[in-house]
């Protein structure tokens, strides 16, 4: 039987280098505040997106994965695998980097580690970020960290509306301030903290760092890349931007009609320009700009129409 889409509630998370235009540009109707983050199809715990429509509202998607797991086809694993976000910095991220699966699940009870890749919906004509460090060692790491040498230690890039980075676990990175970015990640909240502008949180205090657990998981051995240009042919409107052992990324143009196969065990899809629809079997869904879905196992093809341009991965 043809499953409808599984569209998702965003939640919004408050942060110290947060702003507003996920209310300015993407018109979601946001609380009060920084707000940094928007998990747009997510279901993990710190943020588990509630369904808004169909026979399974009012779930979160961690239930679907858990009760209707036939929605998800063959995908293996214990929780829902990607976590799908609009990030506004209006302020700069601090310098941080994630955990591998191993490390995670030893050192952080059980999480999933975080590779995680960015599509720059916009930025500022000067803005830049961090990716990847200069050190060869631990104790160069540690040395430059304790001397506080970032312009030595770290990598800048320029940075441009349409660039996309792949962040591999142990790269360090941060997003910069004047920066919209769509993320999608690994489903994990683990963050290790190497700098943060000596700035204070909520409470009056400095941010805690993570010094310890950043020194083991940097690669030291990484190359950072020196552009995030997309380099892959556009071939009929679909550009793959990113394939790898947790996800596939492409970015798809949609001008008027395109049908897209949904073979995958399922499909996350954000509408990241303009606006269209989107028809199935189960009937056509408007999709305004900043709209999110997963297209279940079961979904069929995905038959869109307007003129928009859409993120879509899947493991
Ligand atoms: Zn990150």
């Amino acid at each position: 039987m043809a499953q409808d889409l599984i569209i998702t509630k965003p939640i919004f998370h408050d942060k110290i280098w947060g702003g507003r235009r996920l209310e300015s540009v993407f018109h979601y109707d946001i609380p009060a505040g920084k707000i940094g983050e928007c998990w747009a199809i997510s279901a993990h715990p710190h943020g588990d997106c509630l369904i808004e429509e169909g026979p399974y509202k009012g779930s979160t998607l961690s239930q679907l994965w858990d009760e209707h797991h036939e929605l998800f086809g063959a995908a293996a694993g214990d929780r829902f695998p990607l976590l799908i976000k609009i990030l506004d910095a209006d302020g700069d991220l601090s310098i941080q980097v994630h955990p591998d699966d191993e490390y995670a699940r030893v050192h952080e009870h059980g999480s999933l580690g975080k590779k995680e890749c960015w599509y720059v919906l916009d930025c500022d004509p000067d803005a830049t970020i961090i990716i990847g460090q200069k050190a060869k060692s631990r104790e160069e790491f540690a040395k430059l960290v304790e001397a506080g040498d970032w312009g030595d230690l770290l990598n800048e890039v320029p940075i441009h509306k349409g660039d996309f980075f792949q962040i591999n676990p142990g790269t360090l990175h941060a997003i910069k301030a004047g920066t919209l970015v769509l993320e999608t990640q690994q489903s994990s909240d683990v963050t290790y903290r190497v700098y943060d502008y000596d700035r204070l949180g909520a409470d009056g205090k400095p941010r805690e760092l993570h010094l310890e657990q950043s020194t083991d998981c940097v690669d030291y051995q990484m190359k950072a890349p020196a552009s995030g240009a997309v380099t892959n042919p556009e071939v009929d409107g679909v550009t793959l931007l990113n394939s790898n052992d947790r996800y596939t990324v492409e970015r798809v143009r949609v001008s008027g009609e395109k049908t897209l196969p949904q073979d995958h065990d399922f499909m996350c899809v954000s509408v990241i320009e303009g606006v269209g629809s989107v028809s199935t079997a189960c009937g056509t869904h408007d999709l305004p700009l900043g709209s999110h879905f997963v297209a279940p196992a079961q979904s069929g093809d995905l038959a869109f129409s307007g003129d928009m341009t859409l993120i879509c991965s899947w493991v």
